[in-house]
């Protein structure tokens, strides 16, 4: 037998921090407020529609691109999403798959070649990089600077040069909260013209903003032809378990992102997304988001008052569901330290935000708190997390120092 049986493709390509981190918090019986999931119940109508299409027997394969329907429905809702834009073709530039994860991996393998470049915003979600790599791209990461995670436009505008292909852009950011302004993403839009990129955005927290407005950069002009725009149903209607994305993009690039998808999946649960067909009229008719919003505004700031109580200061956040915490000062050895301890001493999951970063060194030690959880979760955590208060080192620097 060969001594090496993995690719060399999946070098450096470890165990997801999710997944460790969960392992983790089950084995210590901790409150988890580390991987990105609701605890609570996903609402009734949206489970309902699920299991009325899964009676009806609508549960064989759907075709490739997606139910039809959905598709038309998702046309429908862009419309919503964007009014005054023009209306997208759900033959044609629409394509359902099993979730966001498959959708940024599909774009990568249709639009990377082996030794393009792919600029990415750090901290990145923990997906973009090894995506890349595995298309055997190239990553150049471009620091967003805390406390409100903006970015040096002239380190964005060294990044681009002949070889770079694509700039994956994710809005509302994970872990960071940051929602890209219409300045910031007329900046990074007009340097993708410059140098002839196409835009992947990931925006599956399109619907969870707070003091922010989500802006798709699909939008600024002339962007829509170079931009695929990803969301997903699993943050918006409180189903990660369901793994129903979609890709807005032109034709052309739907082509492309289809060439991959029919062989990477072919199709995804056919009675969800007959679902979310019918829960994407009844969301928009009934005010669902502005509740969403409203239910997330409430536990993040529940979030907010129990991790200050623990003398964990919160930076602010515009969206998405994280608040991150500086945790300097109190005698760890960085976040990854902290957050092992904080399981298993503590009893509280947290994600080491170094996580996010292709080089850990270059991280701020910062722990993500995710505040998709029941306020009776959050609660929980108060107790577990107060003794943290007495832990802080005297003459140590504050909170907001550092990177
Ligand atoms: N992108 C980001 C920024 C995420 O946080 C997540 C995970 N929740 C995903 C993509 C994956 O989405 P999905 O569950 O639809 O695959
Ligand atoms: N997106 C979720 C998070 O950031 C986790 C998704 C996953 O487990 N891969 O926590």
């Amino acid at each position: 037998m060969r001594e090496r049986l993995a690719a060399e493709r999946i070098d450096g390509v470890g165990t997801s921090i999710f997944t460790e981190i969960t392992a983790l918090a089950a084995r210590h019986d901790a409150v988890n407020l580390g991987q990105g999931f609701p605890d609570f119940a996903a609402p009734d109508f949206v489970k309902e529609a699920a299991a009325r299409h899964i009676r009806e027997d609508r549960n064989q394969y759907a075709a490739s691109p997606g139910v039809p329907r959905l598709r038309e429905a998702l046309a429908v809702d862009w419309r919503r999403r964007h009014p005054d834009k023009p209306a997208v073709d759900p033959d044609l530039e629409i394509t359902v798959a099993a979730g966001a994860t498959e959708l940024l991996h599909d774009a990568i393998l249709a639009t990377v070649n082996p030794g393009d470049e792919v600029i990415v915003f750090e901290p990145a979600y923990d997906a973009y990089a090894p995506g890349v790599s595995m298309a055997g791209g190239i990553t150049r990461t471009v620091a967003l600077f805390q406390p409100n995670w903006s970015f040096d436009a002239a380190h964005l505008s060294a990044a681009f040069g002949p070889r770079t292909r694509a700039l994956i852009l994710n809005t509302p950011h994970n872990p960071t909260g940051k929602v890209f302004s219409r300045a910031d993403l007329e900046i990074i839009a007009d340097l993708c013209h410059q140098y002839d990129v196409t835009v992947i955005s990931d925006e599956v927290y399109s619907e969870i903003t707070f003091e922010a407005t989500h802006l798709s950069i699909a939008t600024l002009p002339g962007m829509f032809d170079r931009t695929i725009t990803i969301d997903s149903m699993g943050k918006t209607f409180s189903v990660t378990g369901w793994k129903i994305g979609w890709a807005v993009a032109s034709a052309a690039l739907t082509s492309a992102l289809r060439a991959v998808h029919q062989f990477v999946t072919f199709t995804s649960g056919t009675p969800f997304q007959e679902a979310l067909a019918d829960i994407l009229p009844i969301a928009a008719r009934d005010g669902y988001y502005d509740k969403l919003r409203e239910d997330y505004r409430r536990r993040r700031d529940l979030l907010t008052r129990v991790l200050k109580q623990a003398d964990l200061d919160p930076l602010p956040v515009e969206g998405a569901y994280f608040l991150l915490t500086d945790i300097g000062g109190r005698g760890f050895d960085g976040d990854a330290d902290f957050c092992r301890r904080l399981v298993t001493e503590f009893g509280v999951a947290a994600i080491p935000t170094s996580a996010f970063y292709t080089d850990p060194r270059r991280a701020p030690a910062l722990a993500r708190f995710c505040f998709a959880k029941k306020e009776a979760t959050i609660e929980a955590a108060a107790p577990r997390l107060a003794p943290l208060a007495r832990r802080r080192v005297p003459g140590t620097a504050h909170p907001r120092s550092g990177i």
